[in-house]
C-alpha cells in the first residue's frame, strides 16, 4: 500500500503573519459588501425611476397579475379611464370620454401612451393599508391606485366641442401654477377600440392621428410670436421702443423681399403697441431688420426654442434658427413668425402665461395627485417654478399690449363678455403642395389684473386668427367662468 503524503504548510513564525492575512481577507470582504450595498442603495433611490420606466423592466408586467389596473381621474371627479371586470374574468380598459381625451390619457394595450404610459407603475401598484388586505383571498386582485389628474372634464368637452372638425389643438393652463386644465387634439381617435383601428392609425401617414399636436405639433408661429419680437425690441432698444411711430402702407419691400399687411390692409400711422394690436407685419418686418440676429437668437433659447421644456411630458422641441449674417429677407420673416421658426401649442401657452405670471415660469403638469382606489392620498404634485423669463415691467408692457390687442385689435370679439382678456391672433401661412394656405391661431389670458386662465390654440388651415381660432378660445373663457366663477 501505498502511502499518500500531503504537503503541510509551513508553520507560522509567530501568530501576527495569519492574522495580517485574515485581516486582509476580512477588509477585502468588508469592503466588497458595502459597495454593494451602496450600489444596491443607489440604484433604488436614485436609479429606480429610470430603472422603472425602462422598457426591459418586466416588473410592472408581473403586477398585471397582483393588481387591477388603477383608474384615472378628472379633477371634476369624473372617471377618464378605468378598468371592469367581466363575469368571465377577463379585464377590460374603458375610457368613458372615449376620443375627448385620446392623446393626453393615452391607451395602455398595443404598447401604451399618454398618462397610461408615464402613470403605468402607480396605477399598477396600490397603497392600501395592510389591514385591507388580511381579509382577502391570497388569489383575489388588490385594485391599483387611482391617477387624479389637473384636466377638468367640462372645460375639455366644451374645448374638444369647440374646436369641432379643424385639425389642430387646445391648451388651457393656470398661469400662476402650471396647472393644465385642457389638452384636446386633433384628429383624435377611440381609445377603446384602439385594438381594432390600430393597423388603419399607424399605417395612416397623412395625418398622423396618433401624434398629441399640443405638445409634439410643430406649427410656424405666425405673428403670435410677435410677442417675443417685441420683448427684443423693448430689450435691445430700451430707448426707442416706447417712441416707435410706423406709417403702414401694407407692404414693404426690401432686397426683393416684400412682407404684406394681412389681407393688404394700410395700418397708417401707428405707435408699437397699436401695430402689435393691429398685428401690423411691415412695422414688425421693419423692427426685425433693427434687432441683432444673434441676440434675438440667445432670447428665444432662454425662451427654450432648440431646448426641451420643463416638462416630464412627451413634446417636440421648438425651432427657431435666425443668427448673425441673416439676410433682411430672413430678419423680416423671422420677426413676423414666419420663416424656419416652429412652435408646439404647449410652448405658446407657456409664453403667454408667463406674461400673465409678472415674468415668472410655472412648470405646466398634469398630474395633481395619487390616491388609493378608495381615496387616501398617497403622494401630490405641488406647483413649481420654472424660472423668472423677464422682469415684472417687461411682463406688465406685453401684457398692457395683449389687452390693446382685445379692446381694439385683431381679438376684439373677446371683448363682449363679462371678464377682461388679453392676447395675440396669428395667421401662419404655410405652403400645402403649391397652394398657400393659413392656420388660424389664439394665444391669451383671463382676467387680465388677476389672470385665471391662458388659452392657445391652433386650427389648421383655419384661415385668420380673429376669425376662428378666437371664437374657439371665446367659448373656453367663458365656459371657465361658468364652472369655476368670476
Ligand atoms: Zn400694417
Amino acid at each position: 500500500m501505498k502511502e499518500v503524503y500531503f504537503e503541510q504548510e509551513p508553520e507560522p513564525t509567530d501568530g501576527r503573519g495569519r492574522n495580517t492575512e485574515l485581516a486582509i481577507v476580512t477588509y477585502t470582504f468588508v469592503f466588497l459588501f458595502l459597495i454593494m450595498i451602496g450600489y444596491l442603495v443607489y440604484l433604488n433611490t436614485w436609479k429606480a425611476k429610470e430603472l422603472n420606466s425602462n422598457v426591459y423592466n418586466t416588473k410592472d408586467n408581473i403586477n398585471m397579475d397582483k393588481y387591477i389596473r388603477g383608474s384615472i381621474l378628472s379633477a371634476d371627479g369624473s372617471v377618464l379611464a378605468q378598468t371592469v371586470t367581466a363575469e368571465d374574468g377577463t379585464e377590460v380598459r374603458e375610457y368613458p370620454f372615449a376620443n375627448k381625451f385620446a392623446h393626453i390619457i393615452g391607451y395602455s394595450t398595443n404598447g401604451q401612451s399618454g398618462l397610461e404610459a408615464s402613470c403605468n407603475r402607480e396605477l399598477l401598484s396600490s397603497h392600501v393599508s395592510v389591514l385591507s388586505h388580511l381579509n382577502e383571498e391570497e388569489d383575489v386582485k388588490t385594485p391599483g391606485d387611482s391617477v387624479v389628474v389637473t384636466l377638468n372634464a367640462n372645460l375639455q368637452s366644451v374645448a374638444y366641442d369647440a374646436l369641432g372638425s379643424y385639425k389642430g389643438a387646445v391648451v388651457a393652463l393656470e398661469p400662476d401654477t402650471g396647472k393644465i386644465l385642457v389638452m384636446v387634439s386633433k384628429p383624435d381617435f377611440d381609445p377603446n377600440t384602439i385594438g381594432e383601428v390600430w393597423e388603419s392609425l399607424v399605417t395612416d401617414n397623412t395625418s398622423s392621428v396618433l401624434l398629441n399636436r399640443a405638445t409634439q405639433g410643430l406649427y410656424p408661429p405666425g405673428s403670435t410670436f410677435k410677442i417675443l419680437t417685441t420683448l427684443a425690441y423693448m430689450r435691445q432698444k430700451p430707448g426707442e421702443f416706447r417712441n416707435f411711430q410706423y406709417d403702414c402702407i401694407s407692404q414693404v419691400t426690401v432686397n426683393d423681399v416684400t412682407i404684406n399687411c394681412y389681407q393688404n390692409k394700410a395700418h397708417g400711422q401707428e405707435d408699437l403697441k397699436s401695430a402689435f394690436a393691429h398685428s401690423c407685419n411691415t412695422a414688425f418686418a421693419t423692427i426685425g431688420m433693427e434687432l441683432d440676429s444673434d441676440d434675438f437668437h440667445s432670447l428665444c433659447e432662454e425662451f427654450l426654442f432648440n431646448r426641451a421644456l420643463p416638462t416630464t411630458m412627451q413634446h417636440s422641441t421648438s425651432q427657431f434658427t435666425l443668427e448673425g449674417g441673416a439676410s433682411y429677407g430672413d430678419q423680416m420673416t423671422t420677426a413676423i413668425g414666419q420663416g424656419e421658426t416652429l412652435m408646439t401649442p404647449l410652448h405658446m401657452a407657456l409664453v403667454a402665461a408667463t406674461v400673465a405670471n409678472g415674468g415668472i415660469m410655472m412648470k405646466p403638469y398634469c398630474i395633481d395627485h395619487i390616491q388609493t382606489y378608495d381615496g387616501e392620498l398617497v403622494s401630490s404634485v405641488k406647483p413649481a417654478r420654472y424660472k423668472r423669463m423677464m422682469t415684472e415691467e417687461e411682463a406688465r408692457i406685453l401684457s398692457e399690449y395683449m389687452r390693446e390687442t382685445v379692446l381694439s385689435g385683431t381679438a376684439s370679439e373677446l371683448g363682449w363678455y363679462n371678464f377682461s382678456a388679453a392676447g395675440k391672433t396669428g395667421s401662419a401661412e404655410y405652403y400645402s403642395g403649391d397652394s398657400g394656405r393659413t392656420h388660424s391661431w389664439f394665444v391669451g389670458f383671463s382676467d387680465v389684473d388677476d389672470p385665471d386662465l391662458v388659452v392657445a390654440v391652433i386650427a389648421e388651415d383655419g384661415g385668420a386668427g380673429s376669425t376662428t381660432a378666437v371664437p374657439i378660445a371665446s367659448q373656453i373663457f367663458q365656459a371657465y367662468y361658468s364652472i369655476y366663477g368670476n
